[in-house]
């Protein structure tokens, strides 16, 4: 089988890792340089229980998700040669006053009905937890077993482990249109009017997707959504775990930068850095930490979130068109779901049942919107 992957973001390379495993022969065509959108502005928070604003389908996605990545995150290292910094310190999730605290105690109640692991705490047992954390703590939840990658390097483990498994990766490649014949997809049209053929077309072109035509049967629509981030230096464990709270957020790197987050804008195609969002990733940054304010601000970014109009994903088979299935949509939790996400499309495309069901996510959910 041959199979085309359209963009090299995150989800496309776990895709083809997953597809050229399976000795399907994957390519991904990205229109830029792979990893280079969302996928590499992202903090990288493996964190089911920081992500879902409540119980439900798309919180069991994400605790599978999580899941997925135990299971799987030795062999990509071992198949890429890459170290995407799986880190296990968990997540602080502070309440800095007592609307905060509510809301929290709320949540650690969803959190246990799903049979997610979560502790409460008192302010005294958080600062044991990290010492750092602002004296006007006055609750906070351990989410132990949440996780934190690199996810620029996760998205380059995914790449360099489907290359060596066969795919192969094709930048400054735009993708136009699919290319079909009796409602079955046969190839899809690229930037310079070459078809290129293919038994299987996957779509994980981000916030782009839905600007692919022949696919508009299907109703997706994407619109970005922009999140800034901030980068300080600091030295190797200045904080320990990440640190949430319902101002932002703190993701420490190995090397020992911070990184702060982050915006939810909408601000169509554009990833300007504005002053307005420093200001509010700065004051959430120190009502965690007080003491970040002597570090040094290293640099600054944006990234555009790929969104539904339900925030949920799409998974699976094209309605309209038979030979193409959908991977996109993964707004807020896309590293967080990259695994998963590989490892469901994979399913789909050699036929088989996947693991969780996809009907849900399915595109057929846009069809009288
Ligand atoms: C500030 C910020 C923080 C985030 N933090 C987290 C986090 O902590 N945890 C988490 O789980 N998620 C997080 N996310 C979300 C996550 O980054 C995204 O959900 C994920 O990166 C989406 O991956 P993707 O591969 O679908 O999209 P992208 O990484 O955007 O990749 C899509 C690719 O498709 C290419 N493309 C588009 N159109 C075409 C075409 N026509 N032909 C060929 N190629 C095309 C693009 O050039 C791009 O490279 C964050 C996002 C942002 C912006």
């Amino acid at each position: 089988m041959k199979a085309i992957i359209i963009g090299g973001g995150i989800i496309g390379s776990s895709i083809a890792w997953r597809l050229a495993r399976e000795g399907v022969a994957a390519i991904v065509l990205e229109r830029a340089r792979i990893g280079q959108e969302a996928s590499w502005a992202a903090a990288g928070m493996i964190a089911p229980q920081a992500e879902a604003q409540g119980s439900g389908l798309f919180f069991d996605l994400c605790l599978a998700a999580r899941r997925s990545f135990d299971a799987s995150i030795d062999r990509l290292i071992a198949e890429s040669g890459v170290d995407p910094e799986y880190d296990p310190h968990g997540i602080l999730y502070l309440a800095l006053d007592a609307a905060e605290q509510a809301e929290l105690q709320g949540r650690a109640r969803w959190h246990r009905e799903a049979g997610a692991l979560v502790e409460e705490l008192t302010p005294a047992a958080a600062r044991k937890v990290e010492p750092a954390i602002s004296p006007d703590t006055v609750y906070a939840l351990h989410l132990a077993d949440n996780r934190r990658v690199d996810n620029r390097k996760l998205t380059h483990a995914y790449a360099a482990a489907a290359i060596k498994a066969g795919a192969d990766f094709r930048e400054g490649v735009r993708v136009d249109s699919i290319v079909a014949a009796n409602g079955r997809a046969t190839g899809v049209l690229i930037h310079d009017g070459a078809i290129l053929e293919a038994d299987l077309i996957v779509v994980a072109a981000g916030a782009w997707s839905h600007e692919l035509r022949g696919l508009e049967a299907d109703r997706v629509k994407l619109h970005p959504v922009r999140g800034q981030m901030v980068c300080f230096e600091a030295r190797p464990q200045l904080i320990a775990p990440a640190i949430f709270s319902m101002r932002g957020y703190l993701v420490p790197r190995r090397d020992g930068r911070i990184l702060s987050g982050s915006t939810m804008e909408e601000a169509g195609y554009n990833k300007s850095v504005t002053l307005a969002g420093l200001d509010k990733i700065a004051r959430g940054a120190l009502a965690m930490v007080p003491g970040l304010g002597e570090l040094p601000l290293r640099e600054a970014w944006a990234g555009l979130r790929p969104a539904t109009r339900d925030l949920l994903p799409v998974l699976g088979a094209s309605p309209s068109v038979a030979g193409v299935i959908w991977a996109t949509g993964h707004f807020r939790s896309g590293i967080l779901l990259s695994m998963l996400t590989g490892e469901v499309i994979a399913d789909v495309a050699m036929g088989r049942r996947p693991a969780i069901d996809l009907a849900p996510f399915s595109a057929a959910r846009f069809a009288n919107q």
